[in-house]
């Protein structure tokens, strides 16, 4: 089968708000991910939402850090905005990586 490389960039570009929200400890809903995402790349969505997440944001102290240019203490909120702000691009790029590494795990 095989997914279309246009088709990972568009659910990249949409998982981008998630991972912003997981990474600054943000509650999303599971059922509109899973709208988003459809039901056959749920799973994988959030396995790549959390991957990602953890990779860019760093607690120490119970306090958030961006570990992408380790600005920061932030609360959860200025996290989210920071993220979405300076570094959507930079997240869209590793959802993307993250997320063809997984497909093609599975195809
Ligand atoms: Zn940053």
């Amino acid at each position: 089968m095989g997914f279309k490389l246009s088709r990972i960039d568009i659910l990249s570009e949409k998982l981008v708000e998630f991972v912003a929200r997981e990474a600054s400890r943000i509650r999303y809903d599971k059922q509109k991910l899973q709208v988003v995402t459809g039901p056959t790349l749920a799973g994988l969505s959030l396995d790549t939402i959390k991957a990602v997440a953890s990779e860019v944001v760093k607690e120490r102290n119970g306090l958030l850090y961006c570990n992408l240019c380790r600005k920061g203490p932030y609360t959860k909120r200025g996290m989210y905005l920071h993220l979405i702000r300076v570094h959507r691009y930079d997240l869209k790029v590793m959802i993307s990586e993250e997320l063809r590494e997984r497909i093609a795990r599975i195809t």
